[in-house]
């Protein structure tokens, strides 16, 4: 038995994801002092660029968390005891964010969607008509929804809170789009948007993040939930100044600070339409599998992971077991109720069409060697169109 694997290991969960080698030099460089002035000049230098990414002029809060702290910080710092929230609710991760709000004393109310479908905005915009009382303080949805490959629409989320004069604040969880898929903090009216460094950000994981609207500012000054560790107020005081109210994750908002550089370097529309390219190009292998992408509707497919229906009677966490062991590539498994009957192919962070092809060949050869009905061909159709596509490379004549 080696013990020794040569090679580098695929990474192609929809997060954590690839870590690039220029935000892998940043994280070993020597710690510094947090309370410094060159400590304080990279803050103030992040905060700054991470408006960009998030786009926003408003406040960005960085938490040194999991997504799902910054989950709970959205909340506590917003909502009082026993405050009705309304979940979005089409994958697995709305469930998770759901079972935070529950635990945190919040009345949880949902808004019951198919896994395979985006969130029904029109019934969404009736039941906050139907709310005379204004009971529901806040809603609560998620953007790119990681378990199931299916994108929700914010901007026609806020379209809806308007027409129904509803005055709930609108959170938004963009762990695993920000980054890869467009998203607009200011423009779609979102009250606090809830991030996480490991997936489109090419970092660890380690950060949580919050932007925040003026709205949301403001209900922070009356919310009654007890928050100590991931109240703002004290963060965005310290941030001022380019510090933070305890020791940050010092050596991770280095690696921010060059990833943040990269996505820059790149601009974010070129982000954006590479995350697109190879998004077209996942669901081209997976149709030429003879194989179904899970998402059903096509306005609503993930540029940052493909979600794969398996065949019925056949195990998705089988065929990764025999792709990790024959090709040392890691794929999503199901989570939740569709375990077992799909597997997520993360095409999101630090890859090129390359990564992609590479990927997309484990597949291939892992639905073969696992004895999975498909059609051969698919990474054809995927190379087919990456050729095509994508004039706009820097390398290309
Ligand atoms: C990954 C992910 C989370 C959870 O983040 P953790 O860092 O694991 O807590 C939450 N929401 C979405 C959409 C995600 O993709």
């Amino acid at each position: 038995m080696s013990t020794f694997t040569a090679g580098r290991h695929f990474l192609q969960i929809p997060g954590p994801t690839n870590l690039p080698e220029r935000v892998a030099r940043a994280l070993s460089r020597s710690t510094i002092d947090h309370r410094g002035p060159a400590f304080a000049r990279l803050t103030l230098e992040i905060l700054d660029r991470l408006q960009l990414v998030f786009q926003t002029q408003g406040p960005v809060v960085i938490f040194p968390s999991s997504g799902t702290g910054a989950w709970e910080a959205a909340l506590v710092n917003t909502l009082s005891p026993g405050d009705r929230v309304l979940f979005g609710d089409n994958g697995q991760f709305a469930v998770n964010w759901q079972k935070v709000a529950f635990g945190l004393g919040l009345t949880v109310e949902t808004l019951p969607g198919d896994w395979r479908c985006p969130l029904d905005v029109a019934a969404l915009e009736s039941r906050l008509a139907a709310d005379r009382g204004r009971d529901i303080r806040a809603v609560a949805m998620v953007h790119n929804e990681t378990s199931t490959g299916v994108v929700n629409d914010v901007a026609a989320a806020r379209a809806a809170l308007d027409r129904s004069g509803h005055d709930a604040l609108l959170l938004v969880d963009v762990i695993s789009s920000l980054g890869a898929i467009d998203y607009r903090h200011e423009e779609w009216g979102v009250d606090v948007t809830v991030a996480g460094s490991q997936k489109g950000l090419m970092l660890p994981p380690g950060l949580g993040f919050n932007a925040l609207s003026p709205k949301a500012l403001d209900a922070a000054g009356s919310a009654g939930l007890p928050r100590s560790y991931w109240d703002w107020k004290p963060v965005l005081e310290f941030n001022e100044r380019g510090f933070f109210p305890y020791t940050p994750a010092i050596n991770l908002l280095f690696a921010l600070d060059e990833a943040l550089s990269m996505l820059l370097e790149e601009g974010l529309p070129q982000v954006f339409a590479r995350h697109a390219r190879l998004g077209e190009a996942t669901r081209r292998a997976v149709r030429g599998w003879g194989l179904d992408v899970f998402c059903q509707d096509p306005c609503a497919y993930s540029q940052a992971l493909t979600a794969v229906a398996m065949p019925a009677g056949y195990d998705a966490d089988e065929l990764r077991r025999v792709i990790l062991e024959r090709f040392d590539m890691s794929l999503g498994s199901g989570l939740g109720k569709v375990k077992g009957m799909l597997f997520r192919i993360g095409h999101l962070g630090d890859l090129n069409e390359l990564t992609l092809a590479g990927t997309l060949c484990g597949i291939e050869m892992g639905l073969a060697a696992s004895g999975v009905p498909h059609t051969s061909g698919g990474v054809g159709r995927a190379l087919e169109f990456l050729a095509n596509s994508g004039a706009d490379h820097p390398n290309r004549p």
